[in-house]
């Protein structure tokens, strides 16, 4: 089967675990986050096109060398059978399976945390559910409003609590001066995710390899200002369990 790769890297560092894992990072994302730092995997290319069949070969080629596939983007879950496939190989190969996803497709999330095929997902976190969400995440279109994505996301969110036990669950939140960084908007977010067993990192905006330029003046928030929220929320809702990533 063919399917849209941005880039893969057999065995590579990642950065929640010490171990070696294979990284395969699909093209094609429905946000448009404006600080989003894999700008070139936002659109599928022809270029891009690969045989699944290289990856599972190499896959084959570094069981032992690797503890699992890490599956990241651009977003995986827009390309459902090839990310089926390319877990349910890695299962076959005992292999970890970690996904990195925006949890905008939760009939695919619901898929494949059914079939068991995912170890641990970490699901970006990106904005409170309200009007905000469309403002981080430039993800409404003509065709599809920001009230159905919301939605989708909630359904996402529901769907995680329901697996919590069987899959570990990661929400990543990156804090964004002048976008995403009131205690206000973060506190509301903490009340989403309440209730679900999961570990919930907050980690800095960095100004990098960035898709919007007016996003290139803003500054990183201090350690000070995020380990502040993470006070906030640990004062409002004691229960979650949040870290700071940097
Ligand atoms: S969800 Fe946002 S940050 Fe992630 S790949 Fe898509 S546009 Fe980039």
């Amino acid at each position: 089967m063919q399917a849209f790769i941005g880039d893969f890297v057999s065995a590579g560092n990642v950065d929640f675990s010490q171990e070696l894992f294979m990284k395969i990072q699909f093209s094609g994302c429905d946000y448009k986050c404006p600080y989003c730092n894999t700008p070139e995997f936002l659109e599928t290319k022809l270029e891009q096109q690969l045989d699944l069949r290289e990856i599972y070969k190499e896959m084959q080629n570094h069981i032992g060398r690797i503890e699992g596939v890490f599956l990241t983007g651009g977003e995986p879950c827009f390309q459902k059978q090839a990310l089926k496939n390319v877990l349910s190989k890695a299962k076959e190969f005992r292999l970890k399976t970690i996904l990195d996803t925006n949890g905008s497709k939760p009939e695919v999330i619901e898929q494949i945390l059914k079939e068991e095929l995912l170890n641990t997902i970490i699901m970006d976190f990106k904005a409170p559910m309200n009007e905000l969400f469309d403002k981080v995440t430039k993800s409404s279109t003509f065709f599809k409003p920001a009230t159905e994505i919301i939605t989708e996301t909630k359904q996402t969110l529901e769907i995680l609590k329901a697996y919590d036990e069987k899959t570990n669950i990661i929400f990543r939140t990156t804090i964004v001066p002048g976008l995403l960084f009131r205690k206000e908007d973060i506190l509301k977010m903490a009340e989403e995710i309440e209730g679900i067993n999961a570990i919930w990192e907050l980690q800095p905006f960095r100004n990098g390899l960035l898709a919007k330029k007016e996003m290139q003046n803003i500054n990183s928030p201090t350690p000070t200002f995020i380990e502040n929220l993470k006070e906030s929320i640990k004062k409002n809702i004691p229960s979650l369990n949040v870290r700071i990533i940097s």
